[in-house]
Formats: C-alpha cells, sequence, structure tokens
C-alpha cells in the first residue's frame, strides 16, 4: 500500500477521502487542519498563538505546520494519508527531506480539483457532531432529524471557518499556493474532478493504489 497525498481546495471532499481510505487500507489519517483545532479547542500555547490566523483563512506558518506534521508522521508506522498537508511549495519541499530523512517511499499524490461556486455551497452546508465526529452536509448527506447527529442526536455544530466570506479568503489563498505545488509533483500527480460523487471518487484513487 502507497502513502498518500491528497491535495485540493477546501470542501473539495479530501477529508471524506481521507476517512474512507482509512476505512479500507488502514492507513493513518494526517489532517494539520484537524491537528490545529484540535490545539485550539484545548486552548493549547499554539492553539491561542493561531487561532486568529485560522478564524481568518489564512496559512500557520510553514515551521510549526510542518513541526506538527513531522510528530504525526513519526507516529503512522502503517502508511499515512496527508489531508490538508502541503499547502504552500516550501511544506511540499519539508515533504519530501522528510520522507528521505525517516526512509519513507515516495507517496502517492492526487489533486481534487473543483470550481469555487460548487465548494462554496458545499462547506456551506457542512456539519458536525461535537460528540462522536460524525460528518454532514445538508445539502449531500443531511442527518435524518435537521441540525441532529443520526448515531447520538447530539446538535450538529459548524466550524468557525466555514462561513463564505472566509471561504472565498481561503479559495484565493489555495488558488496563490497550488501552482508551484502541481509543478513540483508534475507527472506523478493524478488529478480527479471532485464535482463527481464521492463514492466514484474513491474508486478512482483505489484503482490507482494498486
Ligand atoms: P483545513 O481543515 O485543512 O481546511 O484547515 C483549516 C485551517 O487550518 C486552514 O485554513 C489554515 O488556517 C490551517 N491549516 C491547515 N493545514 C495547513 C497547512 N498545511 N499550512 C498552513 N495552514 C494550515
Amino acid at each position: 500500500m502507497k502513502d498518500i497525498v491528497l491535495l485540493g481546495p477546501p470542501g473539495s471532499g479530501k477529508g471524506t477521502q481521507a476517512d474512507s481510505l482509512v476505512q479500507k487500507f488502514g492507513l493513518k489519517k494526517i489532517s494539520t487542519g484537524d491537528l490545529i483545532r484540535d490545539h485550539i479547542i484545548r486552548n493549547t500555547p499554539l492553539g491561542l498563538q493561531v487561532k486568529k490566523v485560522v478564524d481568518a483563512g489564512s496559512l500557520v506558518s510553514d515551521e510549526l505546520i510542518g513541526a506538527l506534521f513531522e510528530d504525526a508522521l513519526r507516529n503512522a508506522s502503517n502508511g499515512y494519508i496527508a489531508d490538508g498537508f502541503p499547502r504552500t511549495l516550501p511544506q511540499a519541499m519539508q515533504l519530501t527531506t522528510l520522507i528521505e530523512k525517516l526512509s519513507l517511499p515516495k507517496p502517492k499524490v492526487f489533486f481534487l480539483d473543483l470550481d469555487l461556486s460548487v465548494l462554496v455551497k458545499r462547506i456551506l452546508g457542512r456539519k458536525s457532531c461535537p460528540t462522536c465526529g460524525r460528518g454532514y452536509n445538508t445539502f449531500f448527506s443531511p442527518p435524518r432529524i435537521e441540525g441532529k447527529c443520526d448515531d447520538d442526536e447530539t446538535v450538529l455544530v459548524q466550524r468557525s471557518d466555514d462561513n463564505e466570506e472566509v471561504i472565498r479568503t481561503r479559495y484565493l489563498v489555495f488558488k496563490n499556493e497550488i501552482e508551484p505545488i502541481l509543478n513540483y509533483y508534475g507527472e506523478e500527480l493524478v488529478a480527479i474532478n471532485a464535482s463527481q460523487d464521492p463514492k466514484v471518487i474513491f474508486d478512482q484513487i483505489s484503482k490507482e493504489l494498486l
């Protein structure tokens, strides 16, 4: 099984695909967004330092993110799926240096490509259960009872950076950074149309991993 890197704008389905890949292949998901949010929720010094940046839709520094990612990667002995890292060219280079340092093979890199109009709708519909972590989307995969988790009926919550203004900023940040990353991976990269059904995308990714 190959290690996997998922690139793509916010709302392109990286998290959903990563969760399915975890279930099927037993890899460890490393989501730098989840790691950062965990620090923010726990009010750690790092969380307090980055909260404003994350809420504004900007990027946390390459040094901080790189250190978080490295820690998580060192604990991923059965392979990993990187979700949300790398997001800048220096991060892509950090990843290459890191996998060489840890004597890991080159990962398989996927780019989930999606237009701004589709992703705004997707992200605005995104909700999750604060108790069990289950994710929903009011447009694509709504809960049985509006606003409540199917499993434990907890009231669903929205991420504080999932509002239209911040989504547009996050998309612009993504657009500014992605081109050099795509060039860096060049032919190695597999581009996927992320407006398709998540199951179709999952099949396309799985076939590439054979
Ligand atoms: P995500 O859940 O991947 O959309 O990430 C949420 C937020 O966490 C982003 O808008 C950034 O502020 C921060 N973040 C996550 N991953 C990175 C990264 N690789 N580099 C810089 N900032 C990041």
